[in-house]
C-alpha cells in the first residue's frame, strides 16, 4: 500500500500576494514545466515535523521560510495562510506518530510575476537505526569561506533555497566513501552544517553548535534541543568549531526535524563514542513536542 499523502496548492495574484489555498491531487501533474523551480531551482522551501497531528517549530519554520524568501528576493510568505495550510495537512496525517509538511514557495512561471506555493505532506520513513546506532558521516570542503555569506550574499548561503542539487551531490560522495552522511567545512577550516542537518556537539555539561553567520541555516531542531537542554543538565551555546573539536567532543549529533538527532558514530572513517542515553532523551523530546 503507497504511503498517504496530501496535497494543496497556495495560490497568489500578480502582485505575489497569496489568495488562499485548494486541496489538489498529489498523484497528478501541478507544476508547469516553465516554472523556474523545475527549470532553474528558483525557489525557497521548508520541511516541517508533524507529530501526531501537531506541526512542530512551526513558527520558527515560517519566520526562516520567511527568511529565505527575502534573501531571494522573492515575495513575503504570509504567515497565517501558510500556517493554517500546515495545520490542516498536519490534520489529515494526525494517525501516523510522524510525519512531515513540505512548504514551497517558487517564482513561479517564467516572465510572470506570480509564484508557485504548495504544501505537500506524507509519512515520515523510520529512523530508529540512525537515532540509536548511529550514523558514520565524512567531512567535505565546501569550498567557501566562513565569512562567504557577508562577502557574496549571492551565493545564498543559509538560505533553504529549492537548489539542493549541491547538498544531494553531497550525501553521494559520503555514500561513495562508505558513510551514511556529510559535514561541511568551510575552506578555512571551521565546522559548518550537514546537508540536510545542524551539528551539535556535547562537550562536558555544554551544547555546542556553530553560528548562522558562517552562512549556514538556522537550525530548528537545534534551538528546540538548545532550550530543552537544562533538563538533561546541559547548557547550549553557540561557539566557532574546528575538526578537532569534533575529534574532543564527548558526542557528536546531526540534527534535523524529520530524522531528528543522529548520533555520529564515526568521522571520515575514525570511530568515535556516542552518548546513548543522550540520544534517547533527545529524540524521545523531539518526537512528543506539540508545537
Ligand atoms: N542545515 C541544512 C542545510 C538543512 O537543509 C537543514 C534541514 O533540512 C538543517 C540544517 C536543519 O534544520 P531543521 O532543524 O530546521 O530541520
Amino acid at each position: 500500500m503507497s504511503a498517504p499523502e496530501h496535497l494543496l496548492l497556495v495560490e497568489h495574484d500578480v502582485e505575489g500576494h497569496a489568495t488562499g489555498w485548494v486541496d489538489a491531487d498529489p498523484q497528478s501533474s501541478q507544476l508547469r514545466v516553465t516554472d523556474v523551480a523545475a527549470t532553474r531551482g528558483d525557489g525557497v522551501f521548508e520541511t516541517i515535523s508533524i507529530g501526531s497531528g501537531h506541526p512542530q517549530a512551526l513558527d520558527a519554520h515560517l519566520e526562516r521560510f520567511a527568511r529565505s524568501a527575502r534573501m531571494l528576493d522573492l515575495p513575503e510568505p504570509d504567515p497565517s495562510l501558510w500556517a493554517d495550510a500546515v495545520r490542516a495537512l498536519a490534520e489529515l496525517l494526525a494517525d501516523h506518530e510522524e510525519a512531515w509538511v513540505k512548504t514551497v514557495l517558487t517564482r513561479g512561471v517564467e516572465g510572470q510575476s506570480m509564484p508557485t506555493g504548495w504544501a505537500y505532506g506524507t509519512v515520515s520513513g523510520d529512523f530508529r537505526r540512525e537515532r540509536t546506532e548511529g550514523i558514520d558521516v565524512v567531512l567535505l570542503d565546501r569550498g567557501l569561506r566562513s565569512d562567504a555569506a557577508a562577502t557574496s550574499p549571492w551565493l545564498l548561503a543559509g538560505a533553504k533555497s529549492l537548489s539542493y542539487a549541491v547538498n544531494r551531490a553531497a550525501v553521494r560522495e559520503a555514500a561513495r566513501r562508505g558513510a551514511d552522511d556529510a559535514l561541511f567545512v568551510s575552506s578555512d577550516g571551521l565546522l559548518l552544517e550537514g546537508p540536510t542537518s545542524t551539528l551539535v556537539l556535547r562537550r562536558g555539561a555544554e551544547l555546542l553548535t556553530p553560528p548562522t553567520d558562517l552562512g549556514i541555516l538556522p537550525g530548528t531542531t537545534q534551538v528546540d534541543l538548545f532550550a530543552a537542554a537544562p533538563d538533561w543538565g546541559l547548557q547550549g551555546r553557540v561557539a566557532t568549531l574546528r575538526p578537532a573539536d569534533l575529534e574532543e567532543a564527548d558526542a557528536a549529533w546531526l540534527v534535523s526535524s524529520v530524522r531528528h538527532a543522529a548520533p555520529v558514530r564515526s568521522v571520515d572513517g575514525a570511530e568515535r563514542s556516542i552518548d546513548s542515553e543522550l540520544s534517547a532523551a533527545m529524540n524521545g523530546f523531539l518526537r512528543r513536542r506539540l508545537r
